[in-house]
């Protein structure tokens, strides 16, 4: 089962294209990632617009592969997927995130903490329970912990989304609508929901300079935000350009590679310390 000298891209490849036996390989690699400690977190940092100061970092993981290296999410989230591999997985970010953020914590470094949680992860019954342990297991202060949820989960089932949300949120967890902007959710809907913050979509910071589409749609999520009283974080900016535009509409914070890419944690912190004692 194992592959030799292969690389990052040709392993994604193969996983773009799959028979059911390839899956079935990819999954019980995964299934052993997990046992064996393959996977890792990246952080990457959310910067306030004004001064470029770490206001927040996002856990993204990573899957150290004994043969094709370090491999992103896009090889193997949809086969964790499947497989429901993505609970054990999400959980086990949760909990090396947290712990990163409440030893950043007690050293000085008191940064909020985004996770990503999948559809599978959230729908759980056990799932606020399951975070809750996490934070008392680790010690953070739920106020550092922000869960993000793609507008798609987001907007399922209204009910059963604050059934799920309400309970961390009474601690002080705090919840980011991911993606925002490709989904279909109306303002009415979103003035009833108990969200934090919202993520526009990479697809529209990217646009946001050349096409007035985009920057429509980035004027009026802003313009959505500022009423219902939420922060907002532009992802995926790249220019200079972007960011002063973003930044003259209003934007709380900024992500993307022209501060940072997801590093892993000792970097994270260099980064941020530096940018704290500017
Ligand atoms: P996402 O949550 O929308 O995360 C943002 C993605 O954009 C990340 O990709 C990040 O590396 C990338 N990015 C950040 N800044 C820039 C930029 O300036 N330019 C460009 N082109 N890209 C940028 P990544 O790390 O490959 O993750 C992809 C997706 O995988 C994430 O999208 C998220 O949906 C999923 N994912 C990652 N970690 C987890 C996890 O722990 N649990 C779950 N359920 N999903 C995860
Ligand atoms: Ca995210
Ligand atoms: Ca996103
Ligand atoms: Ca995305």
């Amino acid at each position: 089962a194992k592959r030799s000298g292969g690389n990052a891209a040709q392993f994604f490849e193969q996983s773009m294209n799959q028979s059911a036996f390839e899956r079935l390989v990819l999954e019980n690699e995964l299934r052993e990632a997990v046992r064996d400690d393959q996977l890792v977190v990246f952080y990457q940092p959310k910067v306030r617009m004004e001064d470029g100061v770490v206001e927040g970092a996002e856990a993204l993981v990573r899957w150290n592969h004994p043969t094709a290296g370090l491999l992103s999410p896009g090889a193997f989230i949809a086969a964790a997927e499947e497989s429901g591999l993505i609970v054990e997985i999400g959980d086990w970010v949760m909990r090396a995130a947290c712990r990163q953020a409440a030893d950043w914590a007690r050293n000085g470094l008191a940064v909020p903490m985004a996770v990503n949680v999948s559809a599978m992860q959230f729908e759980r019954e056990s799932f606020a329970d399951s975070v809750l342990e996490i934070l008392a297991e680790t010690g953070l202060d739920p106020r550092l912990l922000e869960i993000e949820l793609t507008e798609s989960i987001a907007m399922k089932d209204p009910e059963r989304v604050i059934e799920q949300v309400q309970p961390l949120r009474d601690r002080g967890v705090s919840f980011a609508i991911d993606d925002f902007g490709t989904g279909h959710s109306s303002l009415s809907y979103l003035t009833r929901m108990p969200f934090d913050v919202f993520k526009i979509d990479q697809s529209f910071v990217r646009g946001v300079a050349e096409d007035h589409h985009a920057r429509i749609v980035v004027e009026t999520i802003l313009a959505m935000a500022k009423a219902l009283k939420l922060k907002t974080v532009a992802e995926g900016v790249e220019t200079a350009e972007q960011l002063e535009i973003l930044r003259a509409e209003g934007a709380t914070l900024a992500q993307g590679y022209l501060f940072s890419r997801p590093t892993p944690a000792d970097e994270f912190e260099a980064f941020a310390r530096n940018g704290n004692s500017r």
